[in-house]
C-alpha cells in the first residue's frame, strides 16, 4: 500500500508528537515550522526543565467549554504511554511530587530526543516557512507559505494559540482552522498573573507568602487554590494564581464582576486565629502594633494590614478597641482584591479557548467538518492547570492525531 504524505503544521510539541506517530505508522511526514527551529517554547517549560507531564493525570485537572473529550483522549494516550515514549527515547524520568521532569533537568533533553527521533524516521524539518492557508482539493490538501507550495493527503494543525508569541504560536492557527469551517471558543490568557485595583501594591510588591486564593465572579465563588502567592506592584501572581486565572480572564472577557480573596494564613480558621491573637495579647500586649505581628506575617503585610483597617502604627496592642483587631484579623483570612485584567498573551504560559472540542472525533482528533485534518494541542480549546497538564494535552492529541493521519481514518 502507498504510505500517506502528511503535513503538520507547527513543530511544538503536539507538532513533534504528531510527526513522530505518523512516521511510526509508515507515512512520509513534512513539519512546516515558521521559526528557525523546532520545539522553541519546550525549551521555556517548566523554567528550562520542561515539567512534561504529572502522575497524577486526570480529565479535572482541564478545563475548557466542553471537556468530555478529554477523558478519551487521555484512555487513549495518556501519562503511562507518555512515560514509556520518553522512556523509550531514552530519556530517565524524575518525578518531583508527582510533577515528571526529565533527570538531567533540562528541556533541552526533551527536544534532542524528539529531534533525534524525526531525523532516524526521515521525517522532513521545513524551518522559517509561514503557512498562511490551507484548503482541501481534489487530490487532498494544499497548503500554502510564504515560500511556497505544498500538497498531501492529511494534514495535522498544530500551530498552538497565541501565549507567548514570542515562541511562534501567533494565533495564526485560528485562521486556518476557521478556514476548514471550525468555530473557536473566545481565547484568553490563562496560567497568567492578574492585575489588582488599589494602591497598596506597590508596597508589598516582592513579598512571597503561603496563601490561599479564590476567585468570585459577580460575587459566586468559582475556583480556589492553595500556595506561594506572590505579591506584585500591579497585583498577584505565582502557582495558586496561575491555577484560577483562566476563570478571571473568562470572566472578565464576559464583562462580569472579578474578585480574588486572599487568605494569608490558611492554616488557621477565623475562630482560631481570633483565640490566637486574644493569647498572643496576654503576653505581648505592650508591643506596638507594627511589631506585636512580626513573626506572623510578612512585615511588609503587617503595614498592608494596618493601614487598610485604618490602625495607628506605634499605638500598644492592647489599646486597640476588640472590634478594630478583629477588622484587622478579618482582613488577613479576606483580603479582597478587585481584579482589574490579566497580563497580556506574551505573559501568558498558555490560552484558554480556542478550536470547539465538540467538532473534533474525540478517538482519532480528526475534524468533523473535514475528512482527512486532524487538529491538535492548545489550538483546542482545552488548558490545563500548572504542573505537566498542558504538555500531556499536547503530546496526547499530537500522538493520536498522528497515528490516525497515517493509518487514513475518515468520517
Ligand atoms: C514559559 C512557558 C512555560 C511552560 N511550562 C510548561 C510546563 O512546564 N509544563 C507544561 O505542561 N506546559 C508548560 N507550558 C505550556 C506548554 O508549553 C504548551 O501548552 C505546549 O507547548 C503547547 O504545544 P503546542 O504544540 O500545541 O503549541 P506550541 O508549542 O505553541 O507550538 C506551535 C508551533 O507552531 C508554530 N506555528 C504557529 N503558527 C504557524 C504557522 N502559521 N506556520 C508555521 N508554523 C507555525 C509555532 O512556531 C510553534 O513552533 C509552558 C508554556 C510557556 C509559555
Amino acid at each position: 500500500m502507498k504510505s500517506r504524505n502528511i503535513i503538520v503544521i507547527g513543530g511544538g510539541a503536539s507538532g513533534i508528537a504528531a510527526a513522530i506517530s505518523a512516521a511510526r505508522e509508515g507515512a512520509n511526514v513534512i513539519v512546516i515550522e515558521h521559526k528557525d527551529r523546532i520545539g522553541k517554547k519546550i525549551l521555556s517549560t517548566g523554567n528550562g526543565r520542561c515539567n512534561l507531564t504529572n502522575e497524577n493525570m486526570d480529565a479535572r485537572y482541564f478545563r475548557g467549554d466542553d471537556t468530555t473529550i478529554v477523558t478519551e483522549v487521555l484512555n487513549e494516550f495518556g501519562y503511562s504511554q507518555t512515560k514509556q515514549f520518553f522512556e523509550q527515547l531514552g530519556v530517565i524520568l524524575k518525578n518531583r511530587q508527582g510533577y515528571i521532569y526529565p533527570i538531567s533537568d533540562q528541556a533541552s533533553t526533551i527536544l534532542d530526543v524528539l529531534r533525534m527521533e524525526l531525523d532516524r524516521l526521515k521525517v522532513k524539518v521545513c524551518l522559517e516557512q509561514h503557512v498562511v492557508s490551507a484548503k482541501k482539493n481534489t487530490k487532498g490538501f494544499q497548503i500554502i507559505t510564504d515560500k511556497g507550495r505544498y500538497q498531501c493527503d492529511a494534514l495535522i494543525l498544530a500551530t498552538g494559540g497565541k501565549a507567548s508569541s514570542v515562541l511562534g504560536s501567533d494565533g495564526s492557527g485560528y485562521v486556518l482552522a476557521k478556514q476548514f469551517g471550525h468555530q473557536i471558543s473566545p481565547v484568553v490568557p490563562a496560567l497568567v498573573q492578574l492585575k489588582g485595583k488599589g494602591n497598596y501594591f506597590k508596597q508589598v510588591a516582592g513579598v512571597r507568602t503561603h496563601a490561599k486564593v479564590s476567585l468570585y465572579e459577580n460575587e459566586t465563588f468559582i475556583s480556589e487554590d492553595t500556595g506561594e502567592l506572590q505579591l506584585t506592584n500591579y497585583g498577584i501572581s505565582g502557582i495558586p494564581v496561575f491555577q484560577i486565572s483562566r476563570y478571571a480572564a473568562k470572566g472578565l472577557y464576559e464583562k462580569k464582576k472579578i474578585n480574588v480573596v486572599i487568605d494569608f494564613i490558611p492554616s488557621m480558621t477565623e475562630d482560631e486565629l481570633y483565640t490566637y491573637v486574644n493569647e498572643r495579647v496576654k503576653t505581648h500586649g505592650e508591643k506596638k502594633t507594627e511589631d506585636f505581628f512580626v513573626g506572623m506575617f510578612h512585615k511588609k503585610l503587617i503595614s498592608m494590614f494596618l493601614k487598610e483597617a485604618n490602625i495607628p502604627f506605634s499605638t500598644p496592642v492592647h489599646m486597640i478597641p476588640h472590634e478594630d483587631l478583629k477588622r484587622m484579623l478579618c482582613l488577613c483570612k479576606h483580603f479582597t482584591v478587585v481584579i482589574e485584567g490579566t497580563n497580556d498573551f506574551e505573559q501568558a504560559q498558555v490560552c484558554a479557548g480556542g478550536v470547539r472540542t465538540t467538532e473534533i472525533n474525540p478517538k482519532t482528533m480528526e475534524s468533523l467538518h473535514e475528512s482527512g485534518l486532524y487538529i491538535a494541542g492548545e489550538l483546542l480549546d482545552i488548558d490545563g492547570i500548572c504542573g505537566g497538564y498542558n504538555l500531556q494535552w499536547a503530546w496526547s492529541t499530537g500522538f493520536i492525531a498522528g497515528e490516525n493521519a497515517a493509518k487514513g481514518s475518515n468520517l
